[in-house]
Order: C-alpha cells, then sequence, then structure tokens
C-alpha cells in the first residue's frame, strides 16, 4: 500500500475519534522571519511530534533552518515536498498566495495543514479553500494566536467572573508600525492592513463577542497609506465594539477593555498588565467608594508566561489532529472576518474590490510575492 494510502486511513480513524500515538511528521512551508522566530521554536517544543522536512523557494533558509531541527530534508517546491514526504501536518508561514498554494496541495492529499494569518487574500478564496477542507479528510488551522495567548483568556476569564452582566462595550487597539506599503503584491494598502493586523483585531472581537450585524470604518490615510482606520462593530443585544488599527505607531501594542452594564470593566493594556476596576476587595473597607477600586496582575519580568499564544496554537492544532476535534478556530469560523474585511474595503474605497479574483481560482503555484 503507498504510504498516501495508509496515513489516510489512519487519519479517517483519528477523525472519528481514536487517539494515535505515533510521532507525527510535520513539513514546514515558508522558512522566513515569523517561521524562525516564532512558529519553529515552538513546533520543537511539542511533545510527539518531529519536523520532518523543510521548504522555501529560497533554498538556503530552508537549510540554514533545517540544522536547527536535525533534518537535512530540504525542497524549493511545495508540491514535491508534500508529494515525497509522509507527512501529517504541514505549517506554512508565507504571503497569503503560498496559504492557498499550501492549502490546495495538503487538502488534495488529505494532509493537514496550519496556514498562518491570513489564509487567504479574499473571502472568495476563503470560501473555496473551505470547500476543499469539507472534501478532505484533513483539517485547517489558522495562525490567530493572541486568541490564545494566556493573558487574553485571563481577561475573558476575569470578565466572567467580575460582571454580574454581560459585556456591553468591548475596544480594541491593535497597533503596529506596519505595514509601511502595500504586501504580497496586492494593490491596496487597506487590505494588507486589514490582513496582516486587522484580521488579528477582528479575531479578538468574535472572542469576546461573536459574528458582527453591522460595520461602520473611517480612516486616516495619506495617499493610499491607511495610517488610522477605526471599525465600528455592532452585535445583537445592544452590544458594541470598537476596533482601532494603526500602521504608524513606534511600536506593537495590543490592549483591550471590556465593559459590562454594571460599571465594571477589565483591561488588558499592551499584551501585559491586567486591571480590574470597580470591585471592592475582600477586606472590609466599606466607608471608600467601590467605583474607585481596582486590582491588578503583572507578569513576572522574566519569560513571556504564554503573552504571544505561539505554544499554545500549535499545540491545540496538534491535539485537534490527534482526536478529530475541530481546530480553534476552524476557516469557516473566520469567514465572518472576511465579510467585514470586504466590507470595510467597499465603505473606505468607495466599493468592491475589483481585483478580487473569481471563485474556484486558487493559485496552485506562486512565484514570491512580498
Ligand atoms: P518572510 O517574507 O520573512 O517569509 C516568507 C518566506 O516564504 C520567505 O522565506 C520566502 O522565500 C518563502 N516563500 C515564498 N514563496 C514560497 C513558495 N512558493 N514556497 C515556499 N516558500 C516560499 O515573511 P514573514 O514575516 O515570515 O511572514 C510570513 C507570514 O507570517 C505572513 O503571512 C505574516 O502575516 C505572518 N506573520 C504572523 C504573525 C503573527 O503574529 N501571527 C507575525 C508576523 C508574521
Amino acid at each position: 500500500m503507498d504510504q498516501g494510502a495508509s496515513r489516510r486511513g489512519a487519519r479517517r480513524e483519528t477523525r472519528e475519534g481514536a487517539i494515535e500515538d505515533r510521532t507525527l511528521a510535520v513539513g514546514i512551508v515558508g522558512c522566513g522571519e515569523q517561521m524562525s522566530d516564532n512558529l519553529l521554536p515552538n513546533i520543537t517544543r511539542l511533545d510527539g511530534v518531529r519536523t520532518a522536512c523543510l521548504c522555501d523557494i529560497e533554498l538556503d533558509r530552508a537549510e540554514r533552518l533545517a540544522k536547527t531541527c536535525g533534518t537535512d530534508r530540504t525542497y524549493e517546491d511545495l508540491r514535491a515536498m508534500v508529494e515525497k514526504e509522509d507527512l501529517d501536518i504541514v505549517v506554512a508561514a508565507s504571503s497569503p498566495q503560498v496559504h492557498e498554494a499550501v492549502a490546495r496541495v495538503c487538502l488534495e492529499r488529505d494532509v493537514n495543514v496550519f496556514l498562518e494569518k491570513p489564509p487567504a487574500r479574499d473571502r472568495r478564496t476563503l470560501e473555496r479553500l473551505i470547500d476543499l477542507e469539507h472534501e478532505s479528510e484533513a483539517i485547517v488551522g489558522t495562525g490567530l494566536n493572541f486568541r490564545h495567548s494566556e493573558r487574553v483568556r485571563t481577561l475573558r476569564e476575569l470578565s466572567r467572573n467580575t460582571f454580574e452582566s454581560e459585556p456591553q462595550y468591548l475596544r480594541v487597539d491593535f497597533s503596529t508600525d506596519k505595514p509601511a506599503e502595500t504586501l504580497w503584491e496586492l494593490d491596496s494598502h487597506l487590505r494588507s492592513l486589514l490582513l496582516a493586523t486587522g484580521i488579528h483585531a477582528l479575531d479578538i472581537a468574535d472572542l469576546f463577542f461573536g459574528r458582527p450585524t453591522d460595520v461602520v470604518a473611517t480612516a486616516a490615510r495619506r495617499g493610499n497609506i491607511y495610517q488610522i482606520v477605526i471599525l465600528h462593530l455592532a452585535y445583537g443585544k445592544g452590544r458594541l465594539c470598537t476596533i482601532e488599527l494603526s500602521s504608524i505607531a513606534p511600536r506593537f501594542d495590543l490592549s483591550i477593555d471590556l465593559t459590562s452594564e454594571n460599571n465594571r470593566c477589565v483591561r488588558l493594556s499592551q499584551l501585559r498588565t491586567i486591571d480590574v476596576q470597580g470591585t471592592n476587595p475582600a477586606f472590609d473597607c466599606s466607608n471608600l467608594s467601590e467605583k474607585r477600586w481596582q486590582s491588578g496582575w503583572e507578569p513576572s519580568p522574566i519569560g513571556d508566561g504564554g503573552a504571544s499564544g505561539y505554544y499554545a496554537e500549535l499545540s491545540s492544532f496538534v491535539t485537534a489532529v490527534r482526536t478529530g476535534a475541530e481546530p480553534d478556530p476552524t476557516l469557516s469560523d473566520v469567514r465572518h472576518y472576511y465579510d467585514t474585511i470586504e466590507r470595510v474595503i467597499e465603505i473606505l474605497e468607495g466599493g468592491p474590490d475589483e481585483t478580487v479574483p473569481e471563485c474556484g481560482s486558487v493559485v496552485e503555484s506562486v512565484d514570491h510575492p512580498r
């Protein structure tokens, strides 16, 4: 029996819930900054997983990284790698065009695939990938790491414990100094910004409030460069979320505020400290106004304490592959982020993006869009 067929058999069993104890073979696509700095170091920390081979169109990058994970199997062509190697999982960090191509090649062969964000360049392409996933035995994970961050999870937990009523208002600030120009050969800086950083903020909004019912957008721009984009998202039960995206901040910042109807607020500042405002501490101080109280939490100054969520997202994906559980998030979960992205482009650029390809035109091989 060929290796692919035996692996498909094993995977079918797995998707029905059986746990496979054997070590899972991972193939890497895209050996640039994100893979070498953030993903691969966390992949090597995962139990029951080995990095079997690496691929980059710039072969020396694959060869350099291969040395750090004890393999000499490197490729320039992702299709050749997936066809030749017996892989359980492919992890890709490149352009959205390459992510689409990797997903297509892997899903055709029932190989599970974890795509860094953004999984696709537009809503139509994402839809096509969702269809391909449904036809495959394999699953697709998306690298939206902040939903797996310990600190974002703690904030969520705290809001549940602190609020006596539903959270009503969410504010997400996502600031970086990027993108300074259009990315990945896209025509639009706005699409580049929304796919590069906006998608993280939309993912956090989804984590707390789910799918929005309406979106309004405003922006400050210099020529074609979007410096600040502000989104107002409306949800059922009158809940609101404001997302502020900046591409001109001096440094990275992710801050999240969540406010309830009963004047309580939980706040994560700079993906670091967490404050709870408006609750009285346990000891007796009834002479002091409750609303002036604030309790805070600060991480240890040593170690990242799971702030980025990279290890947790990869570990959660491997568990999904082993147990047949759904990845978190699924590609279908991400669909409404793309609805919002397309809508924001329509609002701010005065009409739908004409460059979005027709359904079915998912790329199969790509050059090197940067
Ligand atoms: P990069 O340009 O440094 O790396 C991309 C790599 O892909 C390059 O080495 C390039 O040679 C390779 N490549 C291009 N075409 C290829 C092909 N057809 N086959 C194989 N390899 C190919 O980019 P990066 O900064 O590492 O970003 C990669 C991805 O990671 C992007 O999608 C980006 O959005 C994402 N990212 C995510 C986060 C996060 O917080 N989750 C942070 C940074 C970057």
